[in-house]
């Protein structure tokens, strides 16, 4: 899909399961680095994806998501629960996600 403001070629794809893809990583990214990449499996790729993915997601994935919701898509956050969507979640849970004090309880039984 092409981006008809920035012209840029994107190449991320909605799964079957409602997740667009962030990325992916081809030996010519691996190449482009100056490595030899003729002896990687395919299978090795797969697991060096899965560390790619890993490390975007605890390093910059959730800091980058907010940033360009709110400067890309121009929305702000609701103070709503995420998981019952009416009760104010102005107590976010332990990992920083609008959740309302029941809704946290029922997701830790
Ligand atoms: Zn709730």
């Amino acid at each position: 899909m092409k981006c008809p403001e920035c012209k840029h070629e994107f190449n991320t794809p909605k799964n079957d399961d409602g997740y667009f893809q962030v990325t992916a990583v081809h030996r010519e990214d691996i190449n482009m680095l100056g490595y030899d990449t003729s002896n990687i499996s395919d299978a090795e790729m797969e697991h060096l994806a899965g560390k790619m993915a890993s490390a975007y997601i605890s390093n910059g994935f959730w800091i980058d998501l907010p940033i360009l919701v709110e400067d890309y898509l121009n929305i702000q956050p609701t103070d709503l629960c995420y998981v019952c969507g009416e009760i104010d979640a102005n107590c976010k849970d332990l990992d920083g996600d609008n959740c309302c004090p029941d809704c946290y309880e029922e997701e830790s039984k």
